[in-house]
């Protein structure tokens, strides 16, 4: 089978700054044990194994504060999709040792979040619910951003009096989040808009949906609960048109989806190691 290797795909310098970090501290004699990351580094089971093997515990669980209580001693990592600030603070009380490994570019949509904020303004936030990156942002201003998921979520607000803004989760599709933006200038015509997708998850997004148009089908290598990976799989559906699959691994691809097809596809979430993408394009490139 012919094989077109997507690029931009896999890791973003967000992820693997975060991993660099991550693994540096563990090798420091210094830090103090053991090592907790609370929620999972990025959105990667393969990822979360390797820092396993360095060391490194994973946390796992909706709400990173009672994470956050069960580690009495050592070091904490908070992850690269970012943490509310009242987390930041218990655990300093704590006096544990603080890792941030989160995302310079999700750090930026906090930064605005607070300066919004403080300027008077209300918040309409799009993001994932249940994902941590809401979560961490949200935290920001409690009680001023209200998380919209659907237009139905944004039906619910009812009318929102004072300045208004309008901002995204950076790993969300850009085609989505513009119907959805659109559908919220209509009903608060004054709303500021900041798109906050990041340059990472654009590219990969666009180079997909281009690559998508020259072959029969896509496959997307990434973990189910990674949100991009899964962003990949609905722009190549929606906006391209073509079938898409998403694989953990080599070994979910079924040799069936691809019988009588001749060109495949392949991208990767940018929380996807670089191996595990390549054990998927041979794997194909031999059917
Ligand atoms: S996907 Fe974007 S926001 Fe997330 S870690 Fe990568 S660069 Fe940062």
């Amino acid at each position: 089978m012919q094989v077109l290797k997507v690029v931009p795909r896999g890791y973003c310098y967000g992820v693997v700054d975060a991993l660099v970090l991550a693994k540096r501290i563990a090798r420091d004699p210094g830090t103090p044990r053991p090592i907790h990351v609370l929620g999972q580094i990025v959105h990667n089971r393969h990822a979360v194994e390797e820092l396993n093997r360095h060391g490194i515990v994973t946390l796992d669980g909706p709400d990173r504060l009672a994470l956050l209580d069960t580690v009495t001693e050592g070091t904490v990592i908070f992850t690269a999709h970012g943490i509310s600030p009242r987390v930041k603070e218990r655990a300093r009380a704590r006096g544990l040792h603080v890792v941030d490994a989160t995302c310079p570019d999700v750090e930026r949509t906090h930064d605005l979040i607070r300066s919004l904020a403080a300027g008077g303004a209300r918040i309409l936030y799009i993001g994932k619910r249940g994902h941590p990156e809401p979560e961490g942002a949200m935290g920001e201003a409690p009680g001023r951003v209200h998380l919209v998921e659907t237009r139905a979520d944004v039906d619910a607000l009812g009318p929102l009096p004072g300045r208004l803004a309008v901002l995204t989760q950076t790993t969300l599709s850009q085609w989505d989040t513009r119907d959805l933006i659109a559908y919220i200038q209509e009903r608060y015509p004054e709303i500021e808009v900041y798109n906050e997708i990041c340059r990472a998850t654009q590219e990969r997004q666009e180079a997909a949906v281009a690559a998508a148009r020259e072959v029969d089908c896509v496959v997307v290598v990434g973990d189910t609960r990674s949100n991009n990976s899964n962003r990949l799989v609905e722009v190549v559906r929606k906006v391209a048109g073509r079938p898409s699959y998403l694989v953990d691994s080599v070994a979910e691809l079924d040799p069936a989806w691809f019988r009588g097809l001749s060109r495949v596809a392949v991208t990767a979430g940018s929380s996807t190691p670089t191996e595990v993408t390549r054990a998927v394009i041979e794997r194909l490139e031999s059917l």
